[in-house]
């Protein structure tokens, strides 16, 4: 006797869609055959695809700024991202500058996580960093994490890390997570909104790749939201090197910073030139994963300077981020949301339809429509308005419904461990 049965769907299996039900039993896909087996709940999935639950590699709820916090915290983050048929987020630890900071860092956040009604992990994010590479890589490994965050910017806020340790960290085996813009070619005093892409130049990120790409990577490097195609394509067939690239960057180009909302659209890095948008198009094939870096901030807040520098950047989508990707690309787009970032990330359970995994699913109606409107607990979204083809009807964690019919249902998410 299965727990759930899922019917009749065209179920996505290692890039094919393959008609046959999926039996659950105990939250892990127990079997997958065209027989009807016995089951205490039947769920009818014909004319639908089931799909493994996504995985967002970068997401920031409740993200302390200091001026401003990202508006989703966990829980009404995760009920977003349920809705938008993830079933599994990538947070950070708030940044620490030494090893022995790094046990607090992970059960604040560990405990702020608590309320979210899907799955989670971390990566450990470095500012300011002077202690041990070796035993910070070593103690993150321990508490189940497998990536590192540093930037190669914000010096302002003492964020930047050093060469020296960049280089100690690309050596080990470990995942170093690199936000790359070059702090030499950033002007983090600029005011004017609808030149901001200027102060974050192509140039800035072009340049930090090249710095990376000069050092030993021993380990595995995985650059967060590559804004541009000449960036991704700077990236591209190099060893160790994953790149990760984010919905917004397909959809829009620095001309919206001089629309009269310009504001609302501030994010670092920058959208960057039609031009770039496009290349960047082209190089779908060149990216691993895609991440929404997922940080929305309330109109108010994005509203209350003039001074972009004083603005808080960042933007969400997390609710829609499946659905904008496959209007781009189709079925080509699911394993960089799935498979793809349960390997990188070592989440041995997650991201795939297959005897032994999490049954976290997401039953999706090709044939439906969305609209974009709102985004979380965010009082708008730079989509919003926007119809896209298809709609997620159905979102599984481990087996249990958190969207059933787009009704949420409340639930408790799990950490999980890389391997
Ligand atoms: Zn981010």
């Amino acid at each position: 006797m299965y727990d759930l049965a899922v019917q009749g769907g065209k179920v996505y299996r290692a890039g094919d869609f393959v008609e046959t039900n999926v039996y659950i039993k105990d939250g892990k896909i127990a079997k997958l055959t065209d027989e009807t087996l016995s089951s205490t709940e039947v769920v009818d999935a014909k004319g639908l695809f089931v799909l493994p639950g996504f995985i967002d590699p970068h997401v920031h709820m409740a993200l302390d700024l200091g001026n401003a916090t990202s508006c989703d915290d966990f829980e009404s983050g995760s009920v977003a991202a349920a809705k938008g048929g993830v079933t599994t987020i990538l947070d950070f630890l708030d940044p620490i500058a030494h090893e022995d900071d790094l046990i607090r860092a992970f059960e604040k956040r560990y405990k702020i996580a608590q309320n979210s009604i899907i799955d989670f992990g971390f990566h450990a994010t470095l500012s300011s960093f002077h202690g041990d590479v070796g035993k910070i890589v070593k103690q993150v490994k321990q508490l189940g994490m497998n990536s590192v965050k540093v930037f190669t910017t914000y010096s302002e806020s003492g964020r930047m890390i050093e060469t020296e340790h960049l280089e100690a960290l690309l050596k080990n085996k470990i995942i170093t997570m690199v936000h790359a813009e070059d702090d030499a070619l950033v002007d983090s005093t600029w005011e004017d909104i609808s030149t901001y892409e200027s102060s974050r130049p192509l140039d800035a990120e072009l340049s930090a790749l090249d710095q990376l790409l000069e050092m030993d990577i021993g380990g595995r490097l995985y650059v967060v939201h590559v804004s541009s195609g000449s960036g991704v394509e700077k990236l591209s067939g190099k060893p160790n090197v994953f790149v990760e690239s984010c919905p917004q960057y397909f959809y829009y180009d620095k001309r919206v910073f001089g629309l009269e909302n310009g504001c609302l659209y501030l994010l670092a890095p920058p959208f960057r030139t039609a031009s770039e948008k496009e290349k960047l198009k082209m190089n779908i094939g060149n990216i691993h994963t895609i991440g929404t870096d997922h940080c929305p901030f309330k109109k108010s807040e994005k509203m209350a300077s003039e001074k972009a520098s004083e603005i808080p950047k960042g933007v969400g989508s997390i609710a829609y981020s499946f659905l904008l990707m496959y209007n781009l690309y189709g079925e080509s787009i699911i394993d960089k949301m799935s498979s793809n970032v349960a390997d990188i990330f070592g989440l041995k359970s997650k991201g795939r339809i297959q005897d032994g995994y999490d049954a976290d699913l997401v039953l999706f109606d090709p044939e439906g429509k969305t609209i974009v409107k709102g985004s979380g607990v965010c009082d708008y979204s730079i989509y919003d308005g926007l119809s896209l083809k298809g709609s997620i009807r159905s979102t599984l964690v481990r087996g249990k419904f958190v969207m059933k019919d787009g009704k949420i249902i409340s639930a408790k998410g799990r950490y999980v461990r890389g391997e």
